[in-house]
């Protein structure tokens, strides 16, 4: 135990001033709660009282103690989750690029939609096999089109 050399009066009502030294280097506020021990029969030691709440979100379950500090469940596993930082991260990723890359896909989309549009208009009588032979797509993207452009109202 260390002596720090620092003697205190208590006063008329039975208090003593923890000396601010003691006070700034344990991080130790006025109104802050002081826990007492009683080591043996001349020693009392004075400790600053931690609750048990979580460090984090001042919850009282499932708290565990961990390097001075009580954390709970919840916020143990948001700080432990490695998903949590991946998935906050994500957006991150290059946001232009994937913003490029739907504009030419929905620009493709419209381009073949008008070129099938036109085709239609060529070839009225035209099945979708045909159409996807003038157009060099398969029948099934004809469909899809053809589906796109009665739904948009063309
Ligand atoms: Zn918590």
């Amino acid at each position: 135990m260390k002596d720090t050399g620092m003697i205190r009066s208590l006063d008329s009502l039975g208090r003593i001033v923890v000396p601010v030294e003691i006070r700034m280097t344990r991080n130790i506020d006025i109104g802050d709660p002081i826990e007492f021990f009683i080591l043996n029969e001349e020693i009392i030691v004075l400790r600053k009282y931690t609750s048990t709440e979580c460090t984090f979100c001042r919850s009282l379950d499932h708290v565990t103690y961990y390097k001075d500090q009580f954390i709970c469940n919840n916020c143990l596993k948001e700080l432990g989750d490695p998903g949590r930082l991946s998935a906050e991260a994500e957006p991150l990723e290059d946001p232009a690029e994937d913003e490029s890359i739907r504009n030419s896909r929905r620009t493709k989309t419209e381009e073949m939609s008008q070129r099938l549009e036109k085709a239609m208009v060529e070839h009225p009588y035209a099945n979708q096999k045909e159409l996807a032979g003038v157009l060099g797509i398969s029948q099934a993207r004809v469909s899809q089109l053809k589906r796109k452009i009665s739904t948009t109202g063309k």
